[in-house]
């Protein structure tokens, strides 16, 4: 019997994770992919919440080997300590510079087509394309940064510093780089150059982090910026299927967007091979995923979303920190609400 291609649209962590999933089994897949590998993402590379056994039933688990393996967080209102904490179980660190050449190797050794440097244009709505194109290209308030800093020492294995209506999160990825990311509310226009990311800390309130950054060694290859996306559930009107951020994206500080994407390809990987064999339609394959994808993701979409705003402002991250230190709500707790 021969079996029906899967094309995808989009060789982010999402689209490749799906190919090689989607290899293991035999199946037909083609990915296109605008860019080419390696490239720096703006992304946190902070990966929590994704389970061992997810990454193996994906076929990539031997991939995340040079991650760093982080526990401990420390949580700054400010240059005010709001809090430290044990994260209930170990979360990775990991490049998407290293993370997603791997996994495009991967997906070519297993037998896969990969087309770098294509865009896809076609109609999403036709039967075996599968939308992992990232975030939608809406213009948003947010403007999101990140780069890779060298001899920069951290007080924890993630630190979270939340200012005027911005966070920026610190953590190891491979070979003791720190990856620098935030995400900052543009009240005002954000100055270009080797030092925006440090100025828009700056432009935070957080001065004591942004002198940090200063006095580090930054590499300028990796300083990237986005400002088209939007967060939650991603609206359409079409019937395309869609996987990762193009389904739905999760506010960066839960450090768990990068698992939705696995998460996602995982979901969709077996209702695509029965496609593929014949053994349903693409009608029943496109409601399988979306709701598998809604069980999966709406409350701790909903959470996210919550529990953001309320540390954006003064109050709510005072309260945040009191309810912590005080043990009216455990940070395991919190962390599990948006996993
Ligand atoms: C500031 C910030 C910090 C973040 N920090 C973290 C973090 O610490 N931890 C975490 O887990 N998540 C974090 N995230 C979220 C995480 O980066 C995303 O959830 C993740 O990248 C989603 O993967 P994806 O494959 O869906 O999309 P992407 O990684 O964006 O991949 C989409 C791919 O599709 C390609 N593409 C787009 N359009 C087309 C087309 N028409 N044809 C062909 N190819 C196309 C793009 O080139 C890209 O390679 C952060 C996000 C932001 C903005």
């Amino acid at each position: 019997m021969a079996l029906k291609q899967i094309t995808i649209a989009g060789g982010g962590l999402a689209g490749l994770s799906l190919g090689v999933a989607l290899r293991q089994r035999n199946i037909p897949v083609q990915i296109m992919e605008a860019a080419a590998y390696p490239r720096h993402r703006v992304c946190g590379e902070f990966i929590s919440g994704i389970q061992e056994h997810e990454l193996k039933a994906l076929g990539i688990d031997d991939l995340f080997i040079p991650a760093a393996r982080h526990r401990e967080t420390a949580w700054f209102d400010g240059a005010c300590p709001m809090f430290r904490a044990t994260l209930p179980e170990t979360a990775y660190g990991l490049s998407r510079h290293h993370l997603d050449a791997a996994l495009a190797e991967r997906f070519t050794i297993t037998g896969g087509e990969l087309q770098t440097s294509t865009r896809f244009t076609g109609d999403a709505e036709v039967e075996g394309i599968v939308l992992a194109s990232g975030r939608p290209q809406r213009v948003s308030e947010w403007l999101g940064m990140k780069a890779h800093f060298e001899d920069l020492a951290l007080t924890a294995d993630l630190e979270i510093h939340l200012g005027n209506h911005a966070y920026v999160g610190l953590t190891k990825v491979e070979h003791d780089r720190v990856n620098v990311s935030g995400l900052f509310h543009r009240t005002s226009p954000v100055s270009g150059g080797q030092q925006a990311l440090a100025q828009a800390v700056q432009d935070s309130g957080l001065t004591e982090l942004s002198d940090r950054l200063r006095n580090a060694h930054m590499d300028a290859s990796s300083l990237k910026g986005v400002n088209r996306f939007h967060l939650g559930w991603q609206s359409h009107r079409d019937s395309a299927v869609r996987i990762g951020d193009a389904a739905a994206m999760i506010p960066p500080f839960t450090g768990n967007g990068m698992t939705m994407a696995l998460q996602s390809a995982l979901a969709a990987a077996e209702p695509l091979t029965r496609w593929s064999q014949g053994a349903c339609s693409w009608h029943d394959t496109q409601f399988a995923i979306r709701q598998t994808q809604s069980q999966l993701f709406s409350s701790r979409l909903r959470w996210a979303r919550a529990l953001q705003e309320l540390l954006l402002q003064p109050l709510g991250r005072r309260l945040c920190a009191y309810a912590i230190n005080h043990r009216w709500v455990s940070f395991d707790t919190l962390y599990r609400t948006v996993r």
